[in-house]
């Protein structure tokens, strides 16, 4: 609860060279002062902020003695210039897991409560210190396993959001101002707008937000994943291929058919994207139960996949089983690429491929050869080569992709009724609408419901 005072331990748990624990809240100094004794016998509030202390680290024993268990350093941050906006203690204390433990429950004893998980970035946030979709992408940094989902990351931790949300807003705004002061003073000679400028004005937001919705293909495919399906019949190399892109031996890879039968998935990253990757069971005529259960579970995956790789044996002609499956997957909603393996063995693969398929590529799972050429085509097709993810404001998940379509399409509302002429009223409604979700989308109004549900997502001490 805001205005309680919260610790916990902000390194991870193990065995380490140092532990930090963080306390947060009004109480935070006061707190701290019954377990950090400053070696110069001076008191942790006299302290200067962001200077680092060392001192003795005290907790009490079994019969309630206060007694000291380590050395260490603490450096208080007074409010508001601390992460949270509240008085805040570092403490550094050496990194044994019962030693960091004692420290921390000697910091209960001392009057904190224990931190839920995101409560000190929940706090950043509640406090003003950073906007939401900053504190979103200060999740996402932590997550990290790619070097584009940090530059991403970091680019949003600096408020590139919040940035381009502001800029649009306060547009609006001053469309609305301009409208209301006529509307509410009809008889005063004002400045205001003309119903075209309103237009041209509406239009350059119009643009700006598209511009920002359109970001969202890249930034999903950077933080969020691309939902992508290996399939085709047995011993064409899929699961080769899966364990090309991981860049291990994750799938057993025989010549025997039905090697593999049920669902493996994992994220990997091909070039700049990354993948929600899953090899599944050869798709093929079959009596046996097992392999058409695994073939379902390929079958319910291909309908929500976004990328389809449709591994084909290059070395043989396509057979009627392989042009089935063309056809089954040129239905797909997701994009599909054919995939013309065991290059290595083969110069020609079979011109039906490039005729049925919009994008094909040669590769050898085995070799590796060709695999530039994919990972160009589906950086090619998933993002934008203009956008520069470690600069630019670019939507990283599906809430604010949202939030900014909504804005979007009020404010493409309020274009139309003022160009079919209808009283700008209505307009203004619109222009309103698309304020309210560009408040959500940067956090300025959003409910605790999903304020909670965002900040859950992180670890305890964050
Ligand atoms: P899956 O049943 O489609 O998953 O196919 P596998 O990946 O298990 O491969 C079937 C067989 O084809 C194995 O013997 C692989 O070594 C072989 N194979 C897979 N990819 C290639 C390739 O690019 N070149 C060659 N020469 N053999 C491959």
């Amino acid at each position: 609860m805001i205005g309680d005072t919260i610790a916990a331990v902000s390194t991870p748990y193990g065995k380490g060279g140092v532990a930090l624990l963080r306390v947060s809240g009004p109480q935070a100094v006061e707190i701290c002062e019954h377990v950090f004794l400053p070696k110069n016998r001076s008191r942790l509030s006299d302290a200067l902020p962001r200077q680092a202390i060392y001192g003795e680290i005290l907790a009490p024993d079994e019969n309630g003695f206060w007694r000291s268990v380590d050395d260490g350093v603490a450096t208080v941050f007074k409010a508001p210039h601390s992460f949270t906006g509240e008085d805040t203690v570092e403490i550094c204390c050496h990194g044994g897991i019962l030693l960091t433990q004692t420290v921390l429950s000697a910091l209960f004893v001392a009057g904190a409560m224990p931190a839920e998980p995101g409560e000190f970035t929940k706090r950043a946030f509640l406090n003003g210190k950073l906007g939401l979709s900053s504190a979103e992408a200060l999740g996402d940094l932590l997550e990290a396993q790619t070097q584009e989902q940090i530059a991403l990351a970091h680019a949003g931790m600096r408020g590139k959001i919040e940035e381009a949300c502001t800029g649009i807003y306060t547009s609006l705004r001053d469309i609305l101002a301009s409208i209301y002061v006529k509307i509410d003073y009809p008889d005063e000679d004002l400045a205001d707008l003309s119903r075209e400028q309103i237009l041209n004005r509406l239009s350059d937001c119009e643009s700006a937000l598209a511009k920002l919705v359109h970001t969202y293909r890249t930034g999903h495919a950077i933080a969020e994943g691309i939902q992508t399906v290996i399939c085709g019949k047995p011993n064409v190399g899929k699961s080769s291929l899966y364990n090309r892109i991981l860049g291990r031996e994750a799938a057993i890879v025989t010549d025997i058919e039905g090697t593999t039968r049920d669902v493996l998935t994992e994220r990997a990253s091909l070039g700049r994207v990354t993948l929600r990757l899953s090899d599944t069971a050869g798709l093929h005529d079959t009596e046996n139960r097992v392999e058409r259960i695994g073939m379902d579970r390929a079958r319910d995956l291909l309908e929500e996949a976004e990328l389809i790789l449709a591994v084909f044996d290059a070395t043989k002609p396509a057979d009627a089983e392989d042009r089935m499956l063309a056809q089954e997957l040129s239905e797909k909603c997701g994009v599909s690429i054919a995939i013309l393996n065991k290059s290595d063995l083969s110069a020609e693969p079979d011109s039906f491929y490039a005729e049925r398929f919009q994008h094909t590529v040669s590769v050898s799972a085995a070799t590796g050869e060709g695999m530039d050429t994919l990972c160009g085509m589906v950086e090619a097709l998933f993002t934008d080569g203009l956008l520069d993810t470690g600069r630019d404001a670019v939507l990283s998940n599906a809430r604010q992709h949202a939030s900014a379509l909504s804005a979007l399409e009020a404010v493409r509302r309020a274009m139309v009724s003022l160009t079919a002429g209808l009283p700008v009223e209505l307009a203004c409604t619109d222009a309103e609408q698309a304020m309210s979700a560009l408040s959500e989308l940067d956090g300025r109004a959003i409910s605790e419901d999903i304020v909670s549900s965002i900040f859950s997502r992180f670890c305890v001490g964050k």
